[in-house]
């Protein structure tokens, strides 16, 4: 019985009108059960059995090609990444067993910050157990009760966390829509705390934000400015700052966020700032205080990764020209997409249904292609995505090939 399959002969522990806790489930339960009934194999319990390179892996005994992970860089395998992380964990252990504040600051994590501040060119970096953990600690902590947030409302959920935990006024406005983002501005009361936040590319279609726009409107109003780039970090910008440095930005953004998730290509978190007074959230964060802080072996493979990206324009250019060409193709063999143009690496193709696009999902993985499956509440609109994620070590006979599968997929589930 797989994970998470109900079993009905098992008595629920209730007692008398106590209600199920659980019972808030049931229209996702449903939903899982009622996709499974169809006969679709459960798209959101995969398991890659043997990675074999940032674009291959091993799925149902199949070699298949990789077109969902957020592994944009491809610098998984990279050989200096992974002689760093060997090193580190022969060095220092596999953990640190502690804070950032109490025993849990290695050479390793001030070198990781150190690489950040190069990357970033900026004055201070400070660096988390996951980009999850980055947002919800730093907006919970600059902005709390009496502060307004104003954010699109297409925020990733760990914006949308870190929002509520911190308690202040929350304010979201239509996604991407400047004059909307201003209405809501221009009505706060006067001297009260105002963060704006945004993101570089919006994860699920694949689009950016107009932060050329939208950043002088919130300098007008007096408004902090914090950007997401997790998912350009690497890859946009001439130096792969994000967007941010795309759109000229960066001297008026108090704070960017980031992942090591995605092009870095392990896991963390971090912020980045010039704000003078930065480095005081390092006592009183709480998502940075209280918990472990990263093993010594990811902190080392990131710093390497992070340096080796400095030098990665080539690479850059080669992933452009794979969304581009992904992204084109789609286009011409009638697929509706969440872009008009290729804007970042990921290609949003829209599903007409949940249950098409499981289908069109399992003829993909039976092609020997993986995507991302995203749905609500992960996805704007109500909208069933099936989402694919360029890496710049997709060849461009790959994306072809890529190209051949969606084609097939697409016909023999009638979406095209
Ligand atoms: N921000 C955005 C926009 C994301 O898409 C994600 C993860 N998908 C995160 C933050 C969290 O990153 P992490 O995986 O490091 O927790």
């Amino acid at each position: 019985m797989s994970e998470g399959t109900i079993q009905p002969d098992r008595p629920q522990v209730r007692t008398g009108d106590t209600p199920d806790l659980f019972s808030k489930f049931d229209p996702v339960i449903a939903m899982r059960e009622g996709l499974l009934a169809s006969g679709v194999e459960d798209p959101f319990s995969l398991v890659m059995e043997k990675v074999l390179s940032p674009t291959r892996a091993i799925c149902n005994g199949r070699e298949t090609i990789l077109l969902g992970t957020y592994n944009y860089m491809g610098m998984t395998f990279d050989p200096d990444v992974v002689e760093a992380g060997k090193q580190a964990l022969a060095d220092f252990g596999s953990g640190t067993t502690g804070s950032r504040v109490l025993n849990g600051t290695y050479q390793g994590h001030r070198d990781v910050e150190d690489a950040l501040r190069e990357f970033y060119d900026m004055d201070h970096a400070m660096v988390f157990s996951t980009g999850y953990q980055a947002n919800l600690g730093i907006i919970s902590t600059i902005a709390g009760k009496g502060d307004y947030i104003v954010l699109d409302i297409d925020s990733h959920a760990s914006i949308w966390d870190g929002c509520k935990l911190g308690d202040a006024e929350i304010v979201p406005f239509k996604h991407n829509d400047i004059e909307a983002m201003e209405k809501r501005l221009r009505r706060i009361p006067e001297g009260a705390g105002k963060l704006v936040i945004l993101e570089g590319v919006y994860s699920m279609l694949g689009d950016i934000a107009p932060l050329a726009e939208m950043v002088a409107v919130a300098k007008k109003y007096g408004a902090m400015v914090l950007v997401d780039e997790a998912h350009s970090m690497g890859f946009i910008g001439d130096n792969g700052r994000g967007v941010v440095e795309q759109a000229g930005v960066m001297d008026d953004v108090d704070f960017i966020i980031g992942t090591f998730s995605k092009s870095v290509g392990t896991v963390g978190g971090f912020c980045v700032s010039n704000h003078p007074k930065f480095e005081i959230l390092r006592l009183v964060c709480r998502p940075y205080v209280f918990t472990a802080s990263l093993p010594p072996s990811v902190v080392a493979t990131a710093s390497t990764s992070i340096r080796k990206l400095m030098q990665g324009s080539n690479k850059r250019a080669h992933l452009w020209e794979n969304s581009k060409t992904l992204h084109q193709g789609l286009k011409d063999l009638g697929f509706q997409l969440g872009t008009d143009t290729a804007q970042s690496a990921i290609v949003a193709v829209i599903m007409p249904d949940l249950e098409r696009g499981a289908g069109m999902w399992e003829a993909l993985i039976n092609e020997g292609l993986y995507v991302n499956l995203a749905r609500p509440p992960a996805t704007p609109a109500n909208m069933t995505l099936l989402r694919c994620s360029l890496c710049a070590e997709h060849s461009e006979e790959e994306v072809h090939t890529i190209l051949g599968m969606f084609e097939r997929a697409g016909k023999a589930v009638g979406i095209i």
